[in-house]
């Protein structure tokens, strides 16, 4: 009966343990990604993707290794050494002195390797990131890879990370495995020296008995067990702590473009959208300004096109509409408020955004089209596909709306993506589009579809549109020419061409080219 209880209880105590360890490993992760998304967009231009993906795969793993056996160990062992050590005392409290004789020694050991394991610790996460970025990067770049033949070349970089895993590895598990035989090494000295000198005290002065000794020696060889388990639940302790540190480091990061305390609540977008002496320089090169002095109003409804040639500071321009990034000097109005005061998804709920790099998910079509809502109806769906022309050639899919999308949309034409983007920002239906049209050539059959798609996508709206092909914003009702960071025309498409100028130069440009 009592074997039965024991075996339910133990079994129920590694079950209760697990459920433990894995809901710390699961919170532990969901806060992580969570902030992932309240981080600005500058911190992921300046920290790895591989490094955030094994940040919360690898280091929140080596985090849960540590949880429940050091959890147990460390009610359980140091119980025991009070129990044992009182035993001891209570015998002869002359002979446990001289027994923790090499106590400062040891724990200077323990804590001396406590140091290197961290540190050891901390560079294995990262090389593991190094690999996880090296994996990342290869498969985002397939195309390239193969494309200039470099398999050898990306071949012999992984090897150098994993090689360079595999020492650190074997450095770390050489310190890791010292502590053990060192401090049993004292043990076993300290046990020498005490059934020496106890042996004299029992043999010559009688002040112990021969029995109480024994006891007492019993007493201290059982007190080198719990402190093993003990320096090495120190080593474990600080393995992990190297790895949450690391979790945490982007659990902690504040981030710096947030709703203010009190924050307006905005329900409409009523009248327009005004930039006033907008200065800005990218976060991580403060004294480069990208922008300087840029002023103009957006009406609601109107058509504003941002040309001019690469570098200029279209693609940033845009970019603070949405508070990706913050100004650093002047202010964005919408309706006359600073978008700084208003609540960041009010703002972004007025936005929608069509970007050269079309992102789609692995989902069906359907769901990449009302991407994260669930309340739009099949009508709804079909009709922003239709006027984004991706209507036909969805249907012609085998499975339709319900066709499943390859990673990151292999499986569909440049065209094709674009259309099923145009179709994503029709639904939101929002009343600010951002455009940023794409530079990559598409045939003259779907770039007319495309370009139909945009005519739809941009009437009754207001718009900001990148354009590269400066035919396609012949009607905008402002199109700003950017150069160097600052406006060095503005005007409708006419009076640009009258101006002469950079624009007048660009067109002329482009037409020769056709
Ligand atoms: P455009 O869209 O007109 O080609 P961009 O807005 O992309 O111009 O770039 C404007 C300038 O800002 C360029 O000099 C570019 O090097 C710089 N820049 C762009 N992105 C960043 C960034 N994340 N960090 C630092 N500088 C950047």
């Amino acid at each position: 009966m009592a074997f039965i209880l024991k075996n339910i209880a133990g079994y129920m105590q590694a079950y209760f343990l697990n459920f433990v360890e894995q809901g710390i490993v699961r919170d532990l992760r969901d806060d992580a990604y969570e902030q992932l998304h309240k981080l600005p967009i500058s911190y992921f231009k300046s920290e790895r993707v591989g490094n955030l993906i094994s940040i919360i795969v690898n280091d929140v793993t080596a985090v849960q290794n540590s949880v429940s056996a050091t959890f147990l160990n460390l009610i359980r062992e140091p119980l025991s050494i009070v129990v044992f050590l009182g035993i001891a005392i209570s015998i002869s409290w002359q002979l446990t002195l001289i027994s923790l004789i090499t106590l400062p020694f040891s724990a200077g050991i323990i804590s001396w390797i406590g140091i290197k394991l961290r540190k050891y610790s901390t560079q294995i996460q990262e090389k593991i990131a190094d690999i996880t970025s090296v994996i990342q990067e290869t498969i985002s770049g397939v195309k390239i890879v193969k494309a200039f033949g470099t398999e050898d070349y990306e071949n012999k970089k992984f090897r150098k990370e994993t090689e360079g895993y595999l020492k650190m590895v074997l450095r770390i598990t050489r310190i890791r495995n010292l502590s053990s035989p060192i401090s049993e090494t004292l043990s076993v000295m300290v046990g020498v020296v005490i059934i020496y000198y106890g042996g004299t005290l029992v043999l010559s002065t009688n002040q112990i008995k021969a029995s109480e000794f024994l006891g007492f020696l019993f007493a201290i060889f059982q007190l080198i067990p719990p402190i093993k388990e003990l320096s090495s639940v120190n080593n474990r302790i600080q393995e992990s702590s190297a790895a949450g540190a690391r979790i945490f480091d982007i659990i902690d990061t504040n981030p710096d473009i947030v709703n203010k305390p009190d924050a307006k609540e905005v329900k409409e977008f009523n009248s327009d959208i005004t930039f006033e002496k907008v200065g800005f320089a990218y976060p991580d090169e403060p004294t480069e300004m990208v922008l300087e002095d840029i002023n103009f109003t957006i009406k609601k409804g109107e058509v504003v096109a941002l040309v001019g040639p690469s570098g200029g500071g279209k693609s940033t321009l845009v970019d603070l509409i949405p508070r990706f990034y913050d100004v650093t000097s002047g202010a964005i109005k919408l309706d006359g408020e600073d978008i700084r005061d208003v609540r960041m998804e009010d703002l972004r709920k007025f936005i929608g955004i069509v970007t050269q790099e079309i992102i789609l998910f692995n989902d069906s079509i359907k769901n990449n089209i009302c991407y994260g809502s669930k309340n739009f109806s099949e009508e709804k769906i079909y009709e922003a596909a239709k006027i984004a022309n991706a209507h036909t050639f969805i249907s012609e899919m085998p499975n339709g709306y319900d066709t499943e999308i390859g990673e990151r949309g292999v499986k569909l034409s440049g065209g094709q993506r674009q259309r099923i983007a145009i179709a994503r920002a029709l639904l939101k239906n929002p009343d600010i589009m951002i455009f940023d049209e794409a530079t990559s050539a598409l045939d003259n059959e779907s770039e007319k579809l495309v370009q139909e798609a945009l005519d739809n996508l941009m009437t009754s709206r207001t718009v900001v549109v990148i354009a590269h092909r400066l035919s396609t914003i012949q009607n905008a009702d402002k199109i700003l020419v950017l150069q160097a960071g600052r406006v060095v025309q503005a005007g409708t498409h006419n009076s640009l061409l009258e101006q002469g100028g950079l624009y007048k130069k660009l067109y002329e440009m482009q037409f020769r080219d056709k």
